[in-house]
C-alpha cells in the first residue's frame, strides 16, 4: 500500500517538475539573446538538477517506506515542485504581457512606413533635448526636412513608388546622422531631426549634406523611372545659439527657413535668422559647390 503510495507521489513530483521544466522553457524561447535568458538557464538547470536527484532519491529510498508518516517528504517535494510549476506559469504569462506591451509601446512610436519615430515620440524627444540644452547650456539644433513637388511624384508614378521615395529619403537621413541625433516623419512628406551638441552653423552643415545624399541617391526609389527626374528636399534649420528660444519657437524659426528655402528655388538649406553664428566658410563653399 505504501509503496503504491509513493510511486504515485514520487511520478507526480516528477511530472510537476517537468511541468515546471516545459513552461520555462517557453518563456526562455521568447526572450530575446542576452543576460535575462542566461539567467533563465540557470534555472532550467537547477530544476534540471532536481528532476535527476529526486529520482535518484526515489530509487534510494523505496525500501524505506514503512507506514504513511514516511510519505511526508515526498509530499513536500511534491508541494516544491507544484510552487515551482506554478510560478512558471504565472512568470509565463507576466513575461508575455510585458514584451506585448513593449512591442505596442515601439509601434506607437514608429511611423509604420519609413521605420523612423512618428511625431508623438518625436515631441517626446525634442522637449527631453531641449530641457538638457537649456540646463547644461550646450548647443542644439532643429532640421525640418519636406519633399520638393512631392505630389507630382505621386501623380506622375503613384502612391506605391511616393511610399518607396519617404522609405529611401528616411533611410538617406539616417545615414547621415550621428547615434545621438534624432529623426522623424514628421508630417506626409516632411521630416524632423534633432540635432543636440550642435550649433547651427554646424547643424547647416549637416543639412547640407543630407540635402545632396537625396539628390545623389534617393532617385533609386524610383525604379525604372529613376532617370527621369531628380528627387529632393528643402531644409530649414533653426538653432537654439542663445538658449532663449523656446521649443515653438525654434519649430517657428525653421519652418520659416523651410520657408524661405522653397521660395528661393527647392533643393537648397536655409538657416533662420535667430540661428545667431554665421555659417562657417566651408559652407558656404559647399553650397557653391551644390548643383541646384
Ligand atoms: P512642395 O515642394 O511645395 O513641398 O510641394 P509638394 O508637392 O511636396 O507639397 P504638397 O503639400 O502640395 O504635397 C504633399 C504631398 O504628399 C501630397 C500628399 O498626397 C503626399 N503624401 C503625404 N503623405 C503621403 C504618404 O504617406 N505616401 C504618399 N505616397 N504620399 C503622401
Ligand atoms: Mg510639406
Ligand atoms: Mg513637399
Amino acid at each position: 500500500m505504501e509503496a503504491t503510495a509513493t510511486f504515485l507521489v514520487g511520478s507526480a513530483v516528477l511530472i510537476m517538475a517537468v511541468a515546471a521544466a516545459a513552461t520555462l522553457w517557453q518563456l526562455v524561447s521568447g526572450l530575446p539573446v542576452g543576460r535575462m535568458r542566461s539567467d533563465w538557464y540557470v534555472l532550467l538547470a537547477f530544476i534540471a538538477c532536481f528532476i535527476l536527484g529526486y529520482l535518484y532519491y526515489l530509487v534510494g529510498s523505496q525500501e524505506r517506506y514503512e507506514s504513511t508518516p514516511d510519505l511526508i517528504a515526498p509530499a513536500m517535494f511534491f508541494m516544491g515542485a507544484a510552487f515551482v510549476a506554478l510560478v512558471a506559469r504565472i512568470m509565463l504569462r507576466t513575461t508575455r504581457d510585458l514584451l506585448r506591451v513593449s512591442s505596442l509601446e515601439a509601434e506607437s512610436a514608429t511611423d509604420p512606413l519609413t521605420g523612423l519615430k512618428n511625431r508623438r515620440a518625436f515631441d517626446q524627444c525634442w522637449k527631453v533635448e531641449l530641457a538638457r540644452a537649456k540646463r547644461f547650456a550646450i548647443p542644439l539644433s532643429l532640421l525640418v526636412i519636406d519633399i520638393d513637388h512631392f505630389k507630382d511624384v505621386n501623380d506622375s508614378y503613384g502612391h506605391a513608388v511616393g511610399d518607396q521615395v519617404l522609405i529611401k529619403v528616411g533611410q538617406l537621413i539616417c545615414s547621415c546622422l550621428r547615434v545621438s541625433d534624432v529623426a522623424a516623419r514628421y508630417g506626409g512628406e516632411e521630416f524632423a531631426v534633432i540635432a543636440p551638441h550642435t550649433a547651427p552653423n554646424m547643424a547647416a552643415l549637416l543639412a547640407e549634406r543630407l540635402r545632396a545624399a537625396v539628390q545623389r541617391d534617393a532617385c533609386h526609389a524610383l525604379g525604372q523611372h529613376a532617370s527621369e527626374r531628380n528627387i529632393t528636399v528643402s531644409v530649414g534649420v533653426a538653432g537654439a545659439n542663445d538658449l532663449g528660444l523656446s521649443g515653438e519657437r525654434m519649430f517657428e524659426c525653421a519652418d520659416e527657413a523651410l520657408y524661405e528655402a522653397k521660395h528661393a528655388g527647392r533643393n537648397r538649406v536655409s538657416i533662420a535668422a535667430s540661428a545667431s553664428a554665421a555659417p562657417p566658410a566651408e559652407f558656404g563653399m559647399m553650397l557653391a559647390k551644390a548643383a541646384f
